[in-house]
């Protein structure tokens, strides 16, 4: 218990040296009762104007205060409105009922007794009057000064002379060059933080430090106008998270024209202070909105709940540009988060249009290499192998052997039965012949129009002719009907094929080596068609 009181005065020590008026100080004073004591209700009466009346009450609303205060009301919900019980009362004690335990404490002034403080502790508490001496000492000090300075304060109410005003508007300037000066370091601190949460965090802490301002809170709004809280300040003055409050955007004094006029500021003096929809004290509370353009994106809640200083003219213009500096870096920082999802969208995107283009490109690759109508290797891929083959027969002293097929009589074909006809008669022949020799390393390909290549790579002359002579069998097991216009014409479409097979050496190219293939095709076509010719290089 002793270190529980030790801790108590020392906070409420603190706390009222910065307070301001005996409003200030009767609230937090209740509010570090409850804290510490787990302080259920509480009353506090005084003489007023040779009345007994209610100063301060805890009921459960909330934290009250009353000045001028008010004849204790009939609903009062405890059984101590019975004045007479305890003015009576000159010694602090203790009352126990069933629920409670009650601390009776007198407070005096010169031995005449100018109040009574009733607290309801629950009832395993060890709180006993003693403790409460120098809380009693501190309330009589302050009601009794705070009496006496309303009192001069009406009297001097007409003789606030011309200086005095002078002289505090002076100083106001003062404070105001201060308070800007301060304003722009906590902007170099935003500037600084990367990340919403830190940037947030430091526009509550440091705005409530540097601008002198008791408590502080940012709330952000969504799409559905709902609003969450960011960070703000507890009853201590402790910067907190609030991440987990969500609400409605209150239909109180402060919303409608807050969101509506960018200017506008709102501020209501002598207005209940809240904290987690519990009332906790009374002062000045005043909303800043933020914006994108002309779309408001949440406030900035502010109040004096803890010293209950005065809000001073200067305070609207700093907050008013406080609010602008906040609202750009919220901007500044969802641009960012945009800018990185994008970013990462637009890697992802990059990602699958490569991979897709990719695969376009293998399936290019694949039809530049295989002839659109026949569906075989083409000229190119011939030309590409038989330069391999070349030179590598020629390294090794390999034979190579290579057949140059044409179609016999194909335009006739092709006049008498319609082009689709000798495109259909090609895609046959193409399908039988690249069947006939299926050995690794060979490679059946169309060459151009009617004509084709058989390459045989390491084969000698006799599997040449062998392979011709299968090629022209093959044609006569297809028997594809030509229409013949003599009898001298065969009934089946054939093939002619020139075959030759060399060494390649140093003295030998690949391009003679074909004119030598082509000629013996031509003596074939010459000698009759559908046969083949063996011509051995020179
Ligand atoms: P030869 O026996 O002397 O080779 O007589 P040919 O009629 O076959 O010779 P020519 O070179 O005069 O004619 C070749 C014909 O092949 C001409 C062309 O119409 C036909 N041709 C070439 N490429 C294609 C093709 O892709 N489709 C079709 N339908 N015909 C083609
Ligand atoms: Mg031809
Ligand atoms: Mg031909």
């Amino acid at each position: 218990m002793n270190e529980q009181i030790a801790v108590f005065y020392q906070t409420v020590a603190k706390q009222c040296s910065n307070a301001h008026s005996l409003r200030t100080i009767c609230e937090l004073v209740c509010r570090n009762l409850i804290q510490s004591f787990s302080v259920n209700h509480l009353q506090l009466i005084i003489k007023y104007n040779n009345e007994w009346k209610l100063l301060l009450e805890l009921n459960t609303k909330g934290i009250q205060y009353y000045f001028p205060p008010i004849i204790i009301p009939t609903s009062t919900e405890y059984y101590y409105k019975n004045i007479h019980y305890y003015v009576n009362k000159t010694e602090a004690s203790i009352d126990i009922l069933p629920n409670y335990r009650y601390v009776l404490i007198p407070l005096k002034h010169h031995s005449a007794i100018i109040g009574h403080l009733t607290i309801a502790v629950p009832l395993e508490s060890n709180l006993q009057p003693k403790h409460l001496t120098i809380l009693a000492a501190l309330l009589s000090a302050e009601i009794t000064a705070g009496l006496i300075k309303k009192a001069t304060k009406n009297h001097n109410v007409g003789r606030i002379n011309a200086e005095k005003a002078l002289l505090s508007s002076k100083e106001q300037q003062k404070s105001l060059l201060s308070y800007l000066q301060n304003m722009h370091d906590i902007s170099f601190q935003l500037w600084r933080s990367n990340i919403m949460e830190d940037m947030l965090f430091i526009a509550v802490d440091e705005g409530k430090k540097r601008l002198n301002i008791d408590r502080m809170a940012i709330f952000l709004f969504d799409k559905q106008k709902r609003m969450h809280g960011t960070f703000g300040t507890d009853i201590h003055g402790n910067t907190v998270n609030e991440g987990y409050f969500e609400s409605e955007i209150p239909n109180q004094w402060f919303a409608s024209k807050t969101l509506e006029y960018k200017e506008y500021i709102a501020f209501q003096e002598n207005t209940p202070l809240y904290h987690d929809l519990q009332q906790i004290g009374f002062g000045w509370s005043a909303y800043i909105a933020l914006w994108d353009e002309d779309t408001p994106i949440g406030w900035i809640a502010c109040d004096n709940l803890i010293t209950g200083q005065p809000l001073r003219n200067y305070h609207h213009q700093l907050l008013k540009q406080y609010g602008f500096i906040v609202s750009q870096h919220i901007l500044r920082l969802r641009a960012a988060d945009k800018l990185i999802k994008l970013n990462h969208d637009l890697e992802q995107r990059v990602q699958s249009r490569t991979k897709e283009l990719n695969k376009a490109n293998e399936q290019l690759q694949k039809l530049s290499r295989i002839d659109a109508l026949t569906n075989i290797a083409n000229r190119r891929v011939f030309d590409e192998t038989v330069m391999t083959e070349w030179r590598r027969a020629n390294r090794l002293g390999l034979p190579l052997s290579l057949l140059i097929l044409d179609i016999d009589n194909f335009k006739t074909y092709n006049d008498k039965l319609g082009h689709a006809a000798g495109d259909q008669c090609l895609r046959k022949i193409a399908a039988t012949l690249s069947q006939v020799e299926r050995r690794a390393g060979t490679l059946f390909a169309r060459y151009g129009g009617e004509e084709f290549v058989l390459l045989l790579p390491g084969q000698n002359q006799q599997a040449a002719v062998n392979n011709a002579q299968r090629l022209l069998n093959a044609m006569h097991n297809l028997a594809l009907p030509f229409p013949s216009e003599s009898k001298k014409d065969k009934p089946i479409v054939t093939v002619s094929i020139g075959v030759s097979t060399i060494i390649p050496s140093q003295t030998t190219t690949y391009g003679n080596f074909f004119k030598h293939v082509d000629t013996a095709l031509y003596q074939a076509k010459a000698e009759g068609k559908d046969c083949f010719r063996v011509l051995s290089p020179d």
